[in-house]
């Protein structure tokens, strides 16, 4: 079974834009996992196909339409769909590697993306909707973050990256960010490649990288440190 997503949009042909390349280009390509972009206009009903209405007690923008919504994600997920519902959205929980792998790990998902000031709040929850938010900053529209968090799944798919190994010593797997990396040339503009990295000595490569992990963790991260796992080898 692969990974089906539907992604719900004002601008299907944002998809699967960089998804259609590389490491996930070629997974879709082969089955790997799956892709239907959604037009949300399409379900409207007046002859100007309108998604959107100014906000109830006043204010700047428009407003997602509750109704619209529902009718297209009852099109798409309609009851039973298994996959989880997102709603990508600033106010979300921050996307996690954690859940990231939870959602590879499942049968898909179903995305809407907002646009304009977001959607309606009754949607959100009539429908369960989980918001998903990819940082503290606001995009323009809910497609770029869409194509994040997809990315950040397909790549866990069995059988899309090549050296499954390298995928468990990434930044965030063990509470840790990654330690520097290095290859040839021996010697660049002045700068050599740390001498333990060449020693051959794979218990002593093993430590140092761990302590260059846990010293840019604590310069950069420390919130991450409580959730670090013990270097087990
Ligand atoms: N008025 C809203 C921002 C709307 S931005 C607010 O202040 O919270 C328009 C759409 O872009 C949102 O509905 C959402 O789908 C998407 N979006 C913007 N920033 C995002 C983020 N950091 N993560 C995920 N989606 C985001």
């Amino acid at each position: 079974m692969s990974f089906a997503a539907s992604v719900l949009t004002l601008y299907p042909e944002m998809f699967p834009g960089a998804l259609g390349l590389s490491l996930a280009g070629r997974a879709l390509e082969a089955g790997t996992w799956s892709l239907e972009a959604i037009q949300i206009r399409d379900f409207a009903t007046d002859r100007h196909r309108t998604v959107d209405d100014t906000p109830a007690g006043g204010g700047a923008g428009m407003v997602m339409r509750a109704d619209v919504l529902a009718r297209a994600i009852d099109h798409v997920s309609p009851q039973g769909d298994e996959r989880p519902r997102l709603l990508m959205s600033p106010r979300g929980k921050p996307l996690t590697q954690a859940r990231v792998r939870e959602l590879a790990a499942g049968p898909g998902a179903v995305i809407l993306c907002g646009r304009f000031e977001g959607v309606d709040q009754r949607l959100i929850e009539a429908r369960g909707l989980e918001e998903v938010s990819i940082g503290d900053f606001i995009l323009s529209g809910g497609e770029p973050a869409a194509l994040v968090l997809l990315d950040a799944v397909v790549r866990l798919l069995p059988g899309v990256m090549g050296n499954a190994v390298s995928g468990e010593e990434e930044s965030f797997e063990n509470g840790l960010l990654e330690h520097p990396h290095y290859t040839r040339p021996q010697e660049f503009e002045g700068r050599q490649i740390p001498e333990v990295l060449t020693s051959g000595n794979h218990k002593k490569i093993a430590a140092w990288r761990r302590a260059e992990a846990e010293k840019l963790t604590r310069e950069r991260r420390p919130d991450l440190l409580a959730g670090a796992q013990p270097l087990v080898r």
